[in-house]
């Protein structure tokens, strides 16, 4: 799948957490495709740079302020909900109010935001929401209980934002990847080490890698690439669907 030059001329897409990783990826593969695009990320360095690299605009946003939404563009065609962080710890150790950030940004951000642009989508008759959920939008591992009902959460979401969208030619989908090659997975493998009590070089292989049957990491193209799928021509009935990219991962 790549992005065909064009396909998305004349629209408008909105990314979260486009200032790295999985966002960044998008942010280019949508340009290449024609797309005005909107960076929002909290990073207001990495925001800039990226909208710089890309030829969008910038939005230095905290997705965890509960009204950070109401300040970005609502005329928007594509809406990618990517803005996610980690945080690790055994449920009766894991702060309250971590947990409640990783909600605001992962859950309400993303409900805010589709209820901000899908009047515009609506109105024009097409639109495409995706939403980067994860491998653990449908399975669960310890000592990630925000992230997976987080994610899980968002997968709901995106279920009803596809039965509500569909009359109107908008469709939502989950984008749910396994261990892609971003900051997020780098911040884990040290965590991952420290709670193990095994080296972090061997954290790759018996932790991330353990379950999937492609051993590697997952590159952002990858996962941009599908996302670029669901926002192009040929991918009108597929919606309130959850498109694993995990090595199968969630196979076994
Ligand atoms: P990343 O850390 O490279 O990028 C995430 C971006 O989101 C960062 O630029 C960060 O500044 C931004 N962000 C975080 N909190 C924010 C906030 N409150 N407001 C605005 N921006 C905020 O990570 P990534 O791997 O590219 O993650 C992107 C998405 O992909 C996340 O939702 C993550 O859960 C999901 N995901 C990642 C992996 C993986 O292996 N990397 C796997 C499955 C799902």
């Amino acid at each position: 799948m790549t992005t065909t030059s064009g396909q998305l001329a004349g629209a408008t897409a909105l990314i979260t957490g486009a200032g790295s990783g999985i966002g960044l990826a998008c942010a280019r593969a949508l340009t290449r495709g024609g797309a005005k695009v909107h960076l929002v990320d909290r990073d207001e360095q990495a925001c800039r740079d990226a909208a710089e690299n890309v030829g969008g605009v910038p939005h230095a946003v905290d997705l965890a302020e509960p009204r950070a939404t109401e300040t970005l563009p609502h005329e928007v065609d594509v809406l990618v909900n990517n803005a996610g962080f980690q945080h690790l710890a055994p449920i009766h150790e894991f702060p309250a109010d971590r947990f409640r950030a990783m909600h605001e940004v992962m859950v309400t951000a993303p409900f805010l935001l589709i209820r901000r642009c899908l009047p515009h989508m609506r109105d024009r008759g097409w639109g495409r929401i995706v939403n980067v959920s994860s491998v653990h939008g449908h399975r669960a591992s310890p000592d990630k209980s925000a992230y997976v009902a987080a994610k899980h959460a968002l997968e709901g979401l995106n279920k009803v934002a596809a039965l509500e969208g569909a009359e109107y030619g908008v469709t939502s989908n989950c984008v749910a990847p396994g261990y892609v090659r971003t900051a997020l997975v780098e911040g884990q493998v040290q965590a991952q080490a420290d709670s193990r009590g095994i080296a972090s070089d061997k954290v790759l292989d018996e932790v991330f890698l353990k379950r999937t049957a492609i051993k590697r990491l997952i590159e952002p193209d990858e996962i941009a690439a599908v996302v670029t799928w669901l926002c192009g021509p040929g991918s009108d009935y597929v919606t309130g669907t959850s498109i694993p990219v995990d090595g199968a991962w969630t196979a076994q």
